[in-house]
């Protein structure tokens, strides 16, 4: 079900987004600084354009501040994670609610270095997602194989898995975004191949909710951009490294003026 703080959106035309994920970088200063120029660069670019949503996700630490500069810039505002759980006690975590209380309208889950770093499985991602919907958020679910996982030809079938995994029945368009992020390929300047992120990108969307948008992630960046955003099953771009520079992140943003 949507929730109250869902945005509507033409789900036929799919619209673009390009997504920040600001990871655990900045202090107050740099994330205001950072949503300034961003703010500045949406206010001075053509009427029209950039043509896709934008959206950054920093660290919780800043969302109050980064949100209180972007209100007006049209630039929207996300959590990198959230608890299954409303409220409790759950020490250290943040629940969907108290990320859609400080103006987020989406939230990553799943990400990679979630996995990785504390353990997330497929069923805790789903119960997030849930979470993230009771809040009215858009849940933004990352998957991804290893390079070992590639390397062994199981790639296609680690990402299905995570899907079939993960995603709640009643997932639709509007309240998700499919991420898929290569593991060896974030941080690492590797990019995968545009045959290979076409081929994973149309089984995902064989299997995915009707209309759903799905992003590329893992090291994009102002030179590799044109290639990976104008592949037609390509609906935008999660941007780790890349975001936390203002030029960057607008040019990769800026790939969508002319659409
Ligand atoms: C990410 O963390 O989601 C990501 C894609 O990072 P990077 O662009 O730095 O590879």
């Amino acid at each position: 079900m949507i929730g109250t703080g869902q945005r509507g959106r033409n789900m036929a035309i799919r619209t673009k987004l390009v997504a920040g994920n600001w990871k655990m970088n900045g202090l107050r200063q740099d994330g205001a600084m950072l949503a300034h120029t961003l703010k500045e660069y949406a206010a001075a670019a053509a009427p029209g354009t950039p043509g896709c949503e934008v959206l950054v996700c920093p660290p919780a630490t800043l969302l109050s501040e980064v949100g209180g500069v972007l209100v007006g810039s049209g630039i929207a505002l996300g959590g990198q994670d959230c608890h299954a759980a409303p409220k409790g006690a759950y020490t250290g975590d943040i629940s969907a609610e108290m990320l859609a209380d400080l103006g987020c309208s989406y939230v990553i889950l799943g990400h990679s270095e979630r996995r990785q770093h504390h353990g997330e499985t497929d069923t805790a991602i789903r119960d997030k997602i849930a979470a993230a919907w009771r809040a009215g958020l858009a849940a933004i679910l990352c998957v991804g194989e290893t390079q070992e996982q590639r390397q062994a030809g199981k790639a296609v079938e680690i990402v299905s898995s995570q899907l079939d995994g993960s995603i709640p029945h009643a997932a639709s368009a509007a309240t998700l975004v499919i991420a898929y992020e290569p593991v060896w390929a974030i941080g690492t300047g590797l990019t995968a191949t545009t045959e290979d992120i076409s081929e994973m990108h149309a089984e995902i969307r064989r299997r995915a909710p009707a209309g759903i948008r799905i992003l590329y992630g893992g090291s994009v960046n102002p030179r590799n951009c044109p290639a990976i955003l104008t592949l037609s099953e390509v609906d935008g771009a999660l941007v780790g490294g890349a975001s936390l520079n203002a030029n960057d992140f607008w040019t990769i943003v800026s790939s969508y003026a002319a659409k």
